[in-house]
């Protein structure tokens, strides 16, 4: 049977030490926050922006909240990040997407200083970790790093490939495998035998958006898998890219759905927050 990959157990603990490391700066008189931008009010983005704000709460971070009306002009928000850029009071900036249509969401994202782009999607942090310098990284691949090693597996010299190639988890995930000294290969929707790629992985990490699709067939044997997907199926339960049941018996370590990479997202964002205020050089 192969080792479960606690994603639960692991959040925690890191989001027990950005708590200890913040009780530690407010004793110095540093405080860290986090503006938290949410425009409309879509169901699922308020489930996302209510555990964001939970989080910041468990780790002591302050989270300044801005709820603001569907009605909202690219313009309106364009000038509300640039007062938090200039804020010295907010230190991490989101933006919960997705925006609604009225609202270009790349100008949004890009205006966002890179030293407050806890999300680390800003073109800077992206170029940053092609480069190996310090930056923001996009949380759940972030997470997905964190999870490998904190199970006790080692990354170097390893096969690693990685199924997807979004720029928010499929690239980044890819760049920091390499970071970790991994062979990395990168598939997509277009590469030929997908399966004959993935057989060779000894970390196979699925970022594809379909629930379900990877079975054993594209599993070598002893494999570890990170399953990033989140669906939910006919039953409304939570289900992930990796057909769990048929893939599990083959593997020696697999992140389960729900309870595996999902936590592990919010996580890293507590990190990143934690973070910015090294890198604005406040201490
Ligand atoms: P995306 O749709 O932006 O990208 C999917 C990628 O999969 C693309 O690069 C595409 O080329 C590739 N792909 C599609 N069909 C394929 C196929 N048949 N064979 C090989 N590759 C194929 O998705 P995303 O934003 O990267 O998210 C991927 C999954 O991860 C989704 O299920 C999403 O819900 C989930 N996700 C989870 C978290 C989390 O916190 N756990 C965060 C982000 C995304």
């Amino acid at each position: 049977m192969a080792k479960l990959i606690d994603g639960k157990t692991i959040s925690t603990q890191i989001k027990d030490e950005v708590k200890a490391e913040t009780e530690k700066l407010k004793e110095k008189g540093i405080k860290v926050s986090l503006a938290v931008i949410q425009v409309g009010n879509d169901p699922a983005s308020s489930v996302y922006v209510r555990n964001k704000k939970k989080a910041c709460e468990y780790c002591g971070i302050e989270s300044l909240s801005y709820e603001l009306p569907e009605s909202t002009t690219e313009e309106e928000l364009l000038k509300l990040i640039r007062d938090l850029n200039d804020n010295p009071e907010c230190n991490g900036i989101l933006v919960q997407l997705p925006l609604p249509k009225s609202i270009n969401e790349e100008k949004i994202l890009d205006e966002i200083s890179p030293l407050k782009d806890v999300d680390g999607f800003h073109p800077v942090n992206v170029g940053a970790l092609s480069i190996g310098k310090p930056g923001f990284v996009s949380c759940t691949p972030a997470g997905v790093i964190e999870l490998i090693k904190r199970s006790g597996y080692s990354i170097e010299g390893k096969e690693c490939v990685v199924i997807g190639r979004s720029n928010i988890v499929g690239k980044p995930m890819a760049m920091l495998l390499l970071r970790e000294n991994g062979t990395v290969t990168v598939t997509h929707s277009r590469t030929k035998d997908l399966k004959e790629v993935t057989k060779r992985a000894d970390i196979l990490v699925v970022a594809i958006g379909k629930p379900k699709m990877i079975d054993a067939s594209y599993v070598k044997e002893g494999a570890v898998v990170i399953d990033v997907g989140i669906h939910r199926n006919e039953d409304n339960k939570l289900c992930g890219d990796v057909d769990f049941e048929s893939a599990e018996p083959h593997c020696s370590a697999i992140t389960p759905v729900p309870g595996g990479v999902g936590p592990m997202t919010i996580a890293m964002l507590m990190k990143n927050c934690l973070e910015s205020v090294k890198l604005q050089n406040r201490v």
